[in-house]
């Protein structure tokens, strides 16, 4: 038995492996080579922590003392953790130490926006810091490794899971997974406020058929090569510990198997050498594709692909060793496998630091986190749409907040809540708060976020739904919301959709408003009052009546924790918004897939419907007001000279009466590919800029090869000489280009 960890072992010396000042390789390849064939496939094996007082867990007490398991996911017990890492630790063979994992996407305790609020940021810098904080709070709380950044790139709003990706633009989502990276692992994922970060899902999950959740994805090899891809590889730079395959199909082969993406492209390509995890219960659900005949089949399937770890579905742990003895898998194959995962183990330090202190275990936010998430709150909510109420003039005014969302404490925290259920502030609390002494909240819910339908029990016990029964509403009081609003000078509408509406599972075909709420806004603004709307979602909403009919509108997402303060903020005009859309907002459900980087024909009315007489979004990606205006001068194309790279340069001036801050982006289009025709527009640089009123800066982009090229279909970064129309703007679709010659006397290779 071992007392504790770094003993000498009996001949009165350490082994290799567990020597921290040996080189890491040596300890891995130390502790592999005295490791079984079971030990080694415990290595590959990750269950689920029960949790609860129902004494379940005790059931893996053996499986750990044969040091059968490598990683507990859902690990929401922390004592409960360390009495199984005790056990592994003291009991075991190896003593080899277990990694905990859990899904923590915006934050642990304290919760920031959704990432595809956050990414509307534009400020890939907030994900490394509120990653950070979420690191910090995971590493206490005893999670050692969390499965996040979300690397799919969004394309289709019915699909539930956009929620948690950074948006539809893959040069904005690789700057802001690569700095989730950044956060969660910082320069040392061994020190005790980090963890390994897990680039997910890979890949092609976004592109699932109809939006529907863990389908088939089609896509071309020059659009994962160019939209997909170039998300992840920006995670493995950084650094990424970890890859979760995804549950889709990818060419017909489930990603969990496909040896082309998770070996040729992520290790021979990228030179990835951290372990691959892979979904939930996906290494077996390759039976149910079709693609393996049994447990075993789809054991030997995907650690021959290069899935290390397999997830919760008792596929390998079982199987792996007839596999081997069989032939069908080799022992090398194996051994690669046990390598990766242990070298992890050394990267986080739990070989030194196995067990998390129960003292660092924290339910409270700390305060500077708390700024930090209000910080990020003000700067995701995108304001689409101000006749020029905003911000509000409250002085002795009689504000109405109406709508589910106005006192809620839940949905505003969104998918995956970490160890958060609950969010102290509302947004009622936070107006509040902010209103001066002589103006007046009154606050009206008008309706639940969504009906309930009616259910009926059937003989057998069963409880189904009743179809005959309408859904019904039991906090349904639009007559109040409508005497709320004509008492007020101004209405602010909190509406949105379910938290559980959008996530994982959480497909949808249509857009709109759920339960009530539509009827409710319709009520409210036939009052003719001022109408501020506040839409809470994970996803873009298909909301023409709101668009049109309200004074103001916000886009808030799903802020988190700090979301009434933030937004607070932003209405009263104690902060300024400055958040841009990362995901277009579609007119009509019917053009759904719409995403601004799509390709141009040669047909004037291609991307057109009968019945829309414009072929746009409601608001393309890109788009976003502040309280004040600004003023692009045309770009001037400043030319490479002394090796120093060609530059695309405006004068950006704040034209109105606030300070302001302006997101300029450059997008590029190359006239001529002949690997493969090039999106209409590809966004390729921008910035913040925080401007007083009257005042001028010039704005600068440097046009290097990587700005400008493309990946090819063997994965090489490749820039071509020709032509390019370069242009700045404040939003996708706007803009006057420049043509801009790149010469060259060939096209090359720059990676
Ligand atoms: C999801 C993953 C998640 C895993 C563990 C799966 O169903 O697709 O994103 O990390 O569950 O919770």
């Amino acid at each position: 038995e071992r007392e504790g960890w770094l003993d000498l072992n009996k001949n009165g010396s350490k082994d290799v492996y567990e020597d921290p000042s040996q080189a890491l390789d040596r300890r891995v390849n130390d502790l592999l080579a005295q490791m079984t064939m079971e030990e080694k496939l415990g290595q590959l094996n990750q269950l689920v922590m029960v949790g609860g007082n129902d004494g379940k867990d005790a059931n893996y007490f053996p499986n750990l003392r044969r040091g059968e398991v490598s990683s507990f996911i859902w690990s929401r017990d922390l004592a409960l953790r360390n009495q199984f890492q005790r056990i592994v630790v003291q009991e075991s063979r190896l003593g080899i130490p277990i990694i905990f994992g859990m899904d923590m996407i915006h934050g642990t305790r304290t919760l920031f926006p959704i990432a595809l609020g956050l990414s509307c940021s534009f400020e890939p810098e907030l994900f490394e810091r509120s990653q950070a904080v979420a690191a910090r709070e995971a590493r206490a709380a005893g999670i050692d490794w969390v499965f996040a950044p979300m690397c799919d790139l969004a394309r289709d709003p019915r699909w539930g899971r956009v929620v948690e990706t950074a948006g539809e633009d893959p040069y904005l989502s690789a700057l802001c997974n690569a700095a989730q990276v950044r956060g969660f692992q910082g320069e040392d994922p061994s020190a005790s406020d980090r963890v390994a970060a897990c680039l997910k899902h890979f890949v092609g999950y976004s592109a699932v058929t109809g939006g529907r959740d863990y389908n088939d994805a089609e896509v071309s090899e020059w659009t994962l090569r160019n939209m997909h891809l170039p998300i992840f590889h920006a995670g493995i730079d950084a650094g990424a510990l970890t890859v979760m395959s995804s549950f889709n199909t990818l060419d017909g082969i489930p990603t969990v198997a496909n040896r082309y993406a998770l070996t040729e492209i992520l290790r021979d390509e990228w030179g990835f050498d951290g372990f691959v995890v892979s979904d939930w219960m996906a290494v077996l659900e390759q039976v149910s594709w079709g693609y393996a005949k049994d447990a075993a089949d789809a054991a030997a399937r995907a650690i021959s692909a290069g899935n290390d770890m397999d997830m919760k579905s008792d596929s390998y742990f079982p199987h792996l060793a007839s596999e081997v003895r069989a032939g069908r898998v080799s022992l090398a194959t194996v051994d690669e496998a046990v390598r990766r995962v242990l070298r992890v183990k050394f990267q986080v330090g739990l070989f030194e630091r196995p067990y998390t202190e129960e003292l660092g275990y924290r339910t409270d936010s700390r305060p500077e986190d708390l700024a930090l998430a209000r910080e990020c709150v003000t700067k995701s909510a995108v304001l689409l749409k101000n006749n020029g109420i905003l911000p509000l003039d409250t002085a002795g005014k009689k504000v109405a907040l109406i709508g589910p969302v106005g006192e809620d404490h839940r949905e505003i925290l969104g998918c995956w809540t970490g160890f958060c259920s609950w969010s102290r502030e509302t947004l009622a609390s936070g107006l509040k708060a902010a209103l001066p002494e002589d103006a007046t909240l009154t606050v009206v819910k008008g309706c639940s976020i969504n009906s309930v339908a009616g259910t009926k029990t059937l003989q057998d016990g069963r409880i189904v739904r009743d179809e005959s029964e309408a859904p019904h509403d039991k906090d349904l009081q639009i007559e109040q919301a409508v005497q709320a609003a004509l008492e007020s000078d101004v209405a602010i509408l909190a509406l949105g959709e379910p938290k559980g509406w959008t996530g994982e599972n959480a497909s949808r075909m249509s857009l709109s408003l759920t339960g009530h709420q539509q009827a409710l806004f319709d009520a409210v603004a036939a009052t003719g009052k001022p109408v501020v709307a506040i839409i809470f979602s994970g996803r873009p909403l298909v909301l023409p009546e709101v668009w049109e009919k309200s004074a103001a509108v916000f886009y808030a997402w799903q802020p988190g924790t700090e979301a009434g303060n933030g937004l607070a903020d932003l209405l009263v005009g104690k902060a300024s918004p400055s958040a841009r859309l990362s995901m277009s907002i579609p007119q009509h459900v019917g053009q759904v897939p719409i995403f601004y980087n799509h390709y141009n024909t040669g047909r004037p009315r291609s991307g057109q419907y009968r019945e829309l007489a414009e072929p746009v979004a409601a608001y393309w990606f890109g788009y976003g007001l502040t309280y004040t205006s600004f003023e692009y001068s045309p770009v001037r194309i400043v030319p490479a000279s002394e090796g120093k790279p060609a530059v695309a340069a405006i004068t950006l001036t704040n034209t109105g009466e606030r300070t302001g801050v302006e997101v300029p982006q450059m997008y590029i289009r190359q006239m001529v590919c002949h690997e493969g025709a090039r999106p209409k527009q590809e966004l390729r640089g921008f910035q913040r800029v925080e401007l007083a009123p009257g005042a001028s800066t010039e704005v600068r982009f440097e046009l290097t090869d990587e700005v400008l090229g493309y990946v090819d279909r063997q994965g090489h970064a490749r820039v071509d000489p020709g032509e390019y129309l370069i242009w700045i703007a404040p939003q996708a679709h706007q803009g006057s280009p420049v043509s801009f010659d790149y010469e060259n006397e060939r096209s090359q290779s720059y990676d």
